[in-house]
């Protein structure tokens, strides 16, 4: 369906906003290129994916930044999540995105989840159509990002005021 990209953004951002203020970190929104105002896709997967990947953000982050990037090219989106927050381990990069499976630490264990928002992250992408992908390092942050089709859709002017048309008497039509 269609709907309105830029209304979206603002949505979540406001509401990520409060978050991080709410934690002292500072929260970017970054949006780059022509992003369109109107798009076909998917609203409430994409919302669920972006709030999924921020609450992350916003959780396994103690000091800096949670930025939101969007960018847009050949009809492709790709929102970047990035955080300057505990990060996570080579070896544990593979295993984050299957159902239950929380990475263990000093730091993590206080911390309650049940392991389920990136699997559920992973599904909702992918049955957009896009895909999903992470890069961190350990203490010092993490970024994932997602790519998918988003294409662009007409915004409507205004409507035009049409000509109103009265259907009188017999069938004859009268334009006022
Ligand atoms: P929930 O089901 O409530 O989302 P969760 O946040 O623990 O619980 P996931 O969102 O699936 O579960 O994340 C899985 C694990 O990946 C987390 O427990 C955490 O160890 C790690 N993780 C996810 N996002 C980040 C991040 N931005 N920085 C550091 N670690 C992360
Ligand atoms: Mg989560």
């Amino acid at each position: 369906d269609r709907f309105n990209l830029q209304d979206f953004l603002t949505q979540i951002v406001d509401m990520f906003r409060l978050q991080a203020d709410a934690k002292s970190i500072e929260f970017r929104f970054l949006p780059s290129g022509n992003l369109p105002i109107h798009v076909y896709g998917d609203e409430k997967r994409l919302r669920q994916v972006l709030i999924n990947l921020l609450s992350n953000a916003i959780k396994w982050t103690h000091f800096g930044s949670v930025t939101l990037k969007v960018g847009y090219q050949n009809q492709v989106a790709e929102f970047s999540v990035i955080d300057t927050g505990i990060g996570i381990a080579e070896r544990d990069l593979e295993r984050i995105f299957i159902p239950f499976e929380r990475v263990e630490t000093a730091e993590s264990s206080s911390i309650p989840g049940t392991g389920l928002g990136l699997a559920i992250t992973k599904l909702l992408t992918e049955v957009m159509g896009g895909d999903i992908g992470v890069q961190s390092s350990l203490g010092n942050g993490s970024t994932f990002r997602v790519r998918l089709l988003l294409s662009a859709a007409q915004t409507p002017d205004r409507p035009a005021p049409a000509e109103k048309q009265i259907y009188g008497y017999e069938g004859a039509t009268q334009t006022i």
